[in-house]
């Protein structure tokens, strides 16, 4: 077969880029910006940004979005042959998530030595058994451009915060006392 016939595989940088461009939309409603897409046989089957603030809800992370409209799309639990992208390494809930949905690979961003559950911390998706799944992992992929876009949010979020404090303390030394 000649090789212009073949689809060329268009990698997990790619991929990543399009993880990215979920945390700019986290970023853009305030959320902490990480984002998540799902890809099977070479197609994006489901893509999804940290909600957690919007939904109000704790376990509304990038990952675990995307896992639940992705297993719709498939039409099962099982996300057999599918790969995971997420900028930065699930922790603890999102990798018992997707340990159970039994993804054939993650990829990720930034390593998280403190509470990554994907061998930073600790490693559930490798824990086979108990789990009865191992999902192969990559790590460091566009890892730079996944840190500057959670540095520059927090660094915002500090800057606005201390402004918040400045007017408070104008506001309260214009009180005759
Ligand atoms: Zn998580």
């Amino acid at each position: 077969m000649s090789e212009e016939f073949m689809i060329e595989p268009k990698g997990d940088e790619f991929y990543m880029q399009l993880a990215l461009r979920e945390a700019v939309k986290a970023a853009e409603a305030g959320e902490v910006p990480i984002g998540a897409v799902i890809v099977k046989d070479e197609r994006v089957i489901a893509r999804s940004w940290n909600q957690v603030e919007t939904l109000k809800d704790a376990t509304a992370h990038a990952e675990m979005l995307a896992l639940t409209s992705a297993q719709s799309v498939v039409g099962d639990w099982r996300l057999e042959g599918c790969t995971v992208y997420v900028t930065k390494e699930p922790c603890p809930m999102c990798a018992g998530a997707l340990v159970h949905c039994r993804p054939d690979r993650v990829v990720f961003g930034i390593p998280d030595p403190k509470g990554g559950a994907a061998g930073g911390w600790i490693n559930l998706l490798d824990s086979n058994p108990p789990l009865n799944h191992k999902c192969e992992m990559t790590s460091g992929v566009l890892q730079e451009e996944c840190l500057a876009i959670l540095q520059h949010f927090f660094r915002e979020a500090r800057a606005k915060k201390k402004a918040e404090k400045e007017a408070r303390k104008q506001e309260s030394s214009k009180d005759p006392s």
